[in-house]
């Protein structure tokens, strides 16, 4: 996943210093705020070590005021309205703030703490009201319509073209059009929303945190491999259970145990609290938050003139509407849902087979499904594991990286940092040219958000004949070393970490003029297909080879084993594709309601999974109570992408499959006209120049063995 940042108008960083106007904020700020001063680090990283969590609210409140000022400089230019007098120039407009808003926004994701969700709760409905403001502005917005009518005119380049058109349709998606008294009631709206995601996201992490099974039996961890006894003992260590083992809700501690766990009444325990997070009608209860969510985002959709928030979503995506969304995921769903009773039919034989008869439950699934591939692949988990040491696989995503464009990756030691478990590089291009610095920070705790995702402390920008390059970020929750081992990870992992490097170069290799329109920063359903053409490589028996080798002794993974991985590529594809959909079609089904009323979460699930005839062995991936992706992140009508992603990837990557996986002159067309071209073209004119011809759904169906 890629965090999105919401902002309205962001550029560059370095340049806005605030020490030039010192007189416009107290004395106090201008000595020990280190977002007041220039970054002198190497690359002009954030200093994480001279940041404290009270130079945040100074800083945003700075940010906003300066960003006010700036805007009413171009509002109050006497000159006619011109593309660089104001939608440039707007865009230029609010360095302080985006400079302390990445480094905000990337932490609360991945290192947070009671005091920076206490700013969180405080700052979201300031920036929601400061965003209102700039949209809302209507002699700004009186500039940006005359330039915007003379368009035609003004001979504008793609990307000049793109900026502002971008910027016209987020003043009328912002509101501008409204009449007075709806634009009060669309404020209102926005900073409800604001104060709810911020509460969503934080019961998510806060329940998911207050979770914890205790083992104090030996004979309770029955069935589980010794790296997973490890990495509970460890659990346990760190919570205070000194010599007893425990199992949380993070996925590296929770799937694992799933999987192997013989106790039945246990695994029962841990799915039942993974898959009721935040619907426990406590504290943490998301519910009622969730049908407040949706109610708000149907008023607010039907303000501006959609039906439903789904429409106010999807024209601006590939897929222009929630009809064709709908039909999209019907195509895919038949053929999985077919396929995924067939699969719990053969788990259910296990149970037979193995002499007990009770009914497949979705605890049963994780723990079936490995005994299945055991018996029919000779293949498990525990078996593969050994190759891919985190390490080697990150050398492999490198080391495709290097082949297709001769980029090289450097370690520096002595960066700032803001956890002791981050590493940071230097990437740079073929020639030696400084490409940009990339941070990974791979392993769970206690502070972090679930998943994994890229992000920026700095988008890839021109201005002013600079050349500003990004600092990137990929953050994972990927297995923990123990004392004795190394991190081991899951192929499923393997194919993660080259899934967010994919984002990551993205970021990278970006190369356009606006910061608005660089980078990630791509209609929500085309932007994973940079990062999912990178699994592609990841699983490519050449690519394999040269990454997973077995961390004691240095053999490449066993061909015998590779053949297992390739004959198995299908097995659960069912489950996983089923999970998925379900998950899509609840969104869909969130952010189609036609009445801005608040309906009831549980029923209105219950419903929605009923509707496309979900087989209780099953839960979406993501249930309503814990779907941070849509009500807290950026992905509401959007979770659907991943899969609309996977039709443009599969079609891309036979590309290279038709020349060769590191084919040179394909691998640069692909950096050319995808990668470095972030959003400054409509995305389907970007895909059709690499590849010549609209992408087909066949190699996707043909990849998840449901064709
Ligand atoms: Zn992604």
């Amino acid at each position: 996943m890629v965090k999105p940042t919401i902002i309205l108008a962001c550029i560059g960083l370095l340049l806005f210093s605030c020490s030039k106007k010192p007189e416009e904020r107290p004395l106090e700020t201008v000595v020990a705020n280190p977002f007041f001063e220039e970054w002198e680090t190497p690359f002009g990283v954030p200093p994480f070590e001279q940041i404290k969590e009270e130079h945040y609210m100074p800083t945003f409140h700075e940010g906003m005021k300066h960003q006010k000022l700036e805007i009413e400089a171009i509002v109050n230019n006497s000159d006619p309205p011109t593309f660089e007098n104001t939608a440039e120039a707007l865009d230029r407009t609010g360095d302080l703030l985006t400079k302390v808003k990445n480094v905000f926004n990337n932490l609360t994701s991945a290192h947070t703490n009671t005091e920076l969700q206490k700013i969180e709760a405080e700052v979201k409905p300031l920036l929601a009201k400061h965003n209102d403001d700039i949209n809302l502005n209507e002699n700004l917005f009186r500039r940006i319509k005359a330039v915007y009518n003379q368009r035609e005119t003004l001979n504008l380049n793609p990307e000049q073209s793109m900026l502002l058109e971008k910027t016209y349709k987020e003043f009328v998606r912002g509101g501008a059009n409204l009449s007075e008294e709806k634009k009060a009631r669309f404020r209102e709206i926005n900073e409800e929303l604001s104060v709810l995601s911020v509460k969503f996201d934080k019961n998510v992490l806060d329940e998911t945190n207050a979770f914890e099974l205790v083992i104090e039996k030996e004979e309770d961890l029955a069935g589980l491999p010794q790296s997973v006894i490890a990495a509970a003992s460890e659990a346990a260590k760190e919570r205070g259970y000194e010599g007893k083992w425990v199992i949380t809700l993070h996925k590296p501690s929770f799937i694992p145990f799933l999987q192997y766990s013989k106790k039945r009444n246990l695994r029962e325990k841990v799915f039942k609290a993974f898959a009721n997070l935040c619907n426990n009608d406590n504290e943490f209860d998301n519910k009622k938050i969730i049908s407040r969510i949706a109610a708000l985002r149907t008023e607010r959709a039907q303000l501006l003139g959609h039906k439903t928030h789904a429409d106010f979503i999807l024209e601006e995506n590939m897929a222009k509407n929630a009809d064709e969304v709908y039909a999209f995921l019907e195509q895919i769903w038949k053929p999985a849902l077919a396929k995924a009773k067939e699969e719990a039919r053969e788990l259910q034989a296990m149970i037979h087979k193995e002499g007990t008869d009770f009914k497949l439950q979705p605890w049963d699934w994780w723990f079936y499904a490995e005994k299945v591939k055991k018996a029919k692949y000779d293949l498990d988990d525990t078996t593969l594991r050994p190759y891919f040491k985190l390490e080697n696989v990150r050398q492999g995503a490198f080391e495709v990286a290097n082949k297709l464009w001769g980029i090289t990756f450097h370690e520096l030691e002595d960066m700032p940092k803001y956890h002791d478990d981050v590493k940071v590089l230097e990437v740079r291009d073929a020639d030696g040219f400084h490409i940009g610095i990339l941070y990974v920070d791979y392993f769970p705790r206690a502070s972090k958000q679930g998943g994994a995702w890229m992000n920026a402390y700095r988008k890839q920008s021109h201005r002013n004949g600079k050349d500003i390059r990004p600092v990137i970020v990929n953050v994972g929750n990927f297995t923990k070393p123990t004392a004795d081992t190394p991190s081991l990870i899951s192929f499923d992992h393997a194919l993660t970490l080259f899934h967010e490097f994919g984002h990551a170069l993205h970021g990278l290799l970006s190369d356009c003029t606006y910061e608005k329109l660089s980078g990630t920063d791509v209609p929500r359903d085309f932007v994973e297909l940079p990062s999912q053409i990178m699994e592609n490589w990841a699983s490519a028996p050449e690519v394999i080879k040269s990454y997973a080798r077995h961390y004691e002794t240095g053999e490449p993974i066993p061909d015998e084993l590779l053949e297992k991985i390739k004959k198995s590529s299908h097995f659960n594809q069912g489950f996983g594709t089923v999970e998925y959909l379900a998950s899509s079609f609840l969104d869909m089904d969130w952010h189609t309601l036609a009445e801005a009323t608040e309906v009831d979460c549980t029923e209105f699930e219950i419903t929605a999974m009923e509707k496309i005839g979900l087989i209780p062995e099953i839960i979406p991936r993501w249930r309503s109570t814990y779907f941070g992706h849509i009500f807290a992140g950026g992905y509401s009508s959007g979770y659907y992408s991943y899969i609309w992603a996977e039709v443009l990837d599969s079609d891309a990557f036979e590309a290279f499959k038709e020349t060769s996986l590191f084919d040179k002159e394909t691998a640069q067309s692909f950096r050319e006209n995808i990668l470095e071209r972030g959003g400054t073209e409509d995305p389907m004119t970007l895909y059709l120049r690499f590849r010549g011809a609209k992408p087909k759904i066949e190699p996707l169906l043909k990849k998840r063995g449901l064709l």
